[in-house]
C-alpha cells in the first residue's frame, strides 16, 4: 500500500492546533465588530487574471508561487488558488456594486490562502489569514485605526510587544520619478547585482529593495530613499498617519526597505514583528493603502486600505513564548524536586554583571552582582542551617 500524506506545505490541523486557530478567529470577530467590519467570504479560487492585476504580474506571489488549476479544457478559463484575499475582495466589491454603499465600505474575512513557496519554518503552502479592508476612505485617520485594530488583535491573543514597521512608498504623482531615480542608481551597480535582481531591475525595480539576497543589503543601504521624494500630498498624508498613530502612542520603526511584495500599494505600507524576530519570514502581518486597485480592476477610482495577519505565524509565535516562560517555571520546579535551596538565574542583568539568585524555600529572589555571589550565597545557605530569617 502506498503511504498517504499531506501535501508538501500544508499540514494537518489537529484537534489542539485547531483550536488555538479557533481562539485566534473568536478574537478577530469581537475586534471587527467593534471596529465595524462586516464579514464577507469570496471563492478559494479566482480567474487568474484577478491576481495578475490585482498583486501584479512582477511580484514574487504571482511570477513564482501562484497555484494555478490545471484547465479543464483548452477552452476554460485559467484559474488560480487564491495567494491573498485582498484582490478577491475588491473584485467582490466591484461586482457587487459596494461603491453605492455607504463608504468606508469595511469587511473582513479569516481563511486559508495559498503560494507555491518553498516550504520552511513559518512559510507554508496553504496557511491562514485574518484579513480586514476598509474601502472607500482615503485616510490618514483609518490608516492608524487599522494598524491599531491589528496591534489589538496581537495583544488580545497574548502578543503584546509586536513592533511596527512604516513607510510611505507614494502614488502615482511621485513615484514613477522615484523609481526612474532609483533604476539609474541601481544601473550604475549593475556588476555588483546578483542575477535575480539584475533580471528585476528592468521590470520592477522596487522589488530590490526588499531582496532576501545578503549581497543587496550595502547597496540597498545608500539606495535613494522614498520618503525623501515624496510629493507634497503624499508627504502630508505620510506625517499625519504618524502624527496619528503618536496620538494612539503606537511607536513604529521607519523601514524605508518596506515596498512589499505587491504591486497595488499606494502611500502607506506596513508590516508587524514580534521582537527579534525580524527577517522576511518573520512577519506576523502587514498591510497597506491600495488607492489605485478598485481602478485597475475595473471599478471607480476608490481608495482603500487592508491587513493581513498570518495566523499560522501567531500561533507559532504564542508556542514560543510559552516554551521561553515554561522553560524557567519547569527548571525552577525541577531544581526544587531535587531539593536544591538556590537556584541562580542568569538573564538579561547578566549583561550588566548581575544575576538572580532565588531562595527556593522561601520563594524570595534578590538581584546580585557576580563578584559577590560566591560571598552572598555562602551567608544565605547559613541562614537556611540556622533557620530563615536568622544571619
Ligand atoms: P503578505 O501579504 O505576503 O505580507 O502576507 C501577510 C502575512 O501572511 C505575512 O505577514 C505572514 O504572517 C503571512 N504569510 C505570508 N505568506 C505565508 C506563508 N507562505 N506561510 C505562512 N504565513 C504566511
Amino acid at each position: 500500500m502506498p503511504t498517504f500524506r499531506a501535501p508538501r506545505g500544508t499540514r494537518d490541523l489537529l484537534p489542539a492546533e485547531r483550536a488555538a486557530f479557533r481562539r485566534l478567529e473568536t478574537i478577530a470577530t469581537d475586534l471587527t465588530e467593534r471596529y465595524g467590519y462586516r464579514e464577507i467570504e469570496t471563492p478559494l479560487f479566482e480567474q487568474t487574471a484577478v491576481f495578475e492585476r490585482g498583486v501584479g504580474a512582477v511580484t514574487d506571489v504571482v511570477e513564482k508561487e501562484l497555484f494555478l488549476l490545471a484547465p479543464r479544457t483548452e477552452e476554460s478559463e485559467s484559474w488560480a488558488l487564491r495567494p491573498e484575499p485582498t484582490a478577491g475582495i475588491v473584485r467582490a466589491y466591484i461586482q457587487h456594486g459596494m461603491q453605492t454603499l455607504p463608504q468606508p465600505v469595511k469587511l473582513t474575512m479569516t481563511g486559508p490562502m495559498f503560494r507555491y513557496d518553498r516550504p520552511q519554518a513559518g512559510r507554508y503552502r496553504q496557511f491562514w489569514q485574518f484579513d480586514v479592508e476598509a474601502i472607500g476612505d482615503p485616510g490618514p485617520a483609518i490608516d492608524a485605526e487599522i494598524i491599531d485594530l491589528a496591534l489589538r488583535f496581537y495583544r488580545d491573543a497574548g502578543l503584546d510587544r509586536i513592533e511596527v514597521h512604516l513607510n510611505s512608498i507614494g502614488d502615482a504623482a511621485c513615484r514613477p520619478a522615484y523609481i526612474e531615480e532609483l533604476t539609474t542608481y541601481f544601473r550604475g551597480h549593475v556588476d555588483e547585482l546578483p542575477q535575480l535582481e539584475r533580471d528585476r531591475l528592468e521590470r520592477n525595480v522596487l522589488r530590490l529593495l526588499d531582496s532576501k539576497d545578503p549581497a543587496m543589503a550595502a547597496l540597498n543601504a545608500t539606495a535613494p530613499r522614498i520618503t525623501d521624494r515624496l510629493c507634497g500630498p503624499c508627504a502630508e498624508h505620510f506625517a499625519s498617519v504618524k502624527a496619528h498613530l503618536d496620538a494612539l502612542g503606537i511607536g513604529h520603526v521607519e523601514d524605508a526597505g518596506l515596498v512589499r511584495g505587491l504591486d497595488y500599494y499606494t502611500r502607506t505600507t506596513f508590516e508587524f514583528y514580534a521582537p527579534g524576530r525580524e527577517g522576511q519570514q518573520q512577519a506576523l502581518g502587514g498591510g497597506g493603502r491600495y488607492d489605485g486597485l478598485i481602478e485597475l480592476l475595473g471599478g471607480r477610482p476608490t481608495p482603500g486600505i487592508g491587513f493581513g495577519v498570518g495566523l499560522d505565524r501567531v500561533v507559532l509565535a504564542l508556542a514560543a513564548e510559552d516554551v521561553a516562560t515554561r522553560k524557567l517555571g519547569k527548571q525552577l520546579e525541577s531544581a526544587a524536586r531535587d531539593h536544591a535551596h538556590f537556584a541562580v538565574i542568569l538573564g538579561d542583568e547578566l549583561a550588566g554583571g548581575q544575576v538572580q539568585l532565588r531562595d527556593l524555600e522561601a520563594g524570595s529572589q534578590q538581584l546580585v552582582p557576580l563578584v559577590d555571589l560566591a560571598r552572598k550565597l555562602a551567608a544565605a545557605a547559613k541562614s537556611h542551617r540556622h533557620g530563615v530569617g536568622e544571619g
